[in-house]
């Protein structure tokens, strides 16, 4: 059993209203599988369309020891909204016994290995997510749907 950000699996929860379903080489690698779909943001209580959001002056697992904060695009600060997500998510984890969660590359919370730098300019750095951050701290294995392209 795995999790897989919801906006993979055609479930229109991005910030913007839409999903994120185009790679079709990744929807068939995940035709197989069990999955269950979540959405950290929308587990944590944001509105659905929301404005963009970026981890300011850090990662994912800085979110999670209070040493940076995740904004939006207009300054409000929605840190305890992706903190909340996480937890809930873990919670389904824990619940289902996933092994895996497919996280959507480069989310403020379903990001692995490399997000946004918090300028919403695309620019990056290496780092998790929020909830991917917890996931992994928690012994769950996480990749982006990217990974799976190789
Ligand atoms: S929080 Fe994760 S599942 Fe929800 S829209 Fe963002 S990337 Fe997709």
């Amino acid at each position: 059993m795995k999790l897989i950000s919801a906006c993979l699996l055609g479930i229109k929860c991005s910030w913007d209203g839409t999903d994120k379903n185009s790679d079709e080489n990744a929807m068939k690698l995940l035709s197989n599988e069990v999955l269950i779909p979540v959405c950290p943001e929308q587990l944590g209580g944001l509105n659905t369309p929301r404005p963009p959001q970026e981890i300011q002056g850090g990662n994912g697992e800085g979110v999670l020891d209070g040493k940076c904060r995740v904004k939006n695009i207009n300054g409000d600060d929605v840190t305890e909204e992706f903190l909340k997500g996480a937890k809930q998510t873990l919670r389904i984890a824990r619940l289902f016994k996933v092994s895996q969660f497919i996280g959507k590359s480069r989310s403020p919370s379903c990001g692995c290995g490399e997000i946004y730098d918090g300028s919403f300019s695309s620019k990056r750095i290496a780092g998790d997510g929020v909830t991917a951050a917890l996931l992994k701290g928690n012994g769950i294995e996480v990749i982006s749907e990217e990974d799976l392209r190789e």
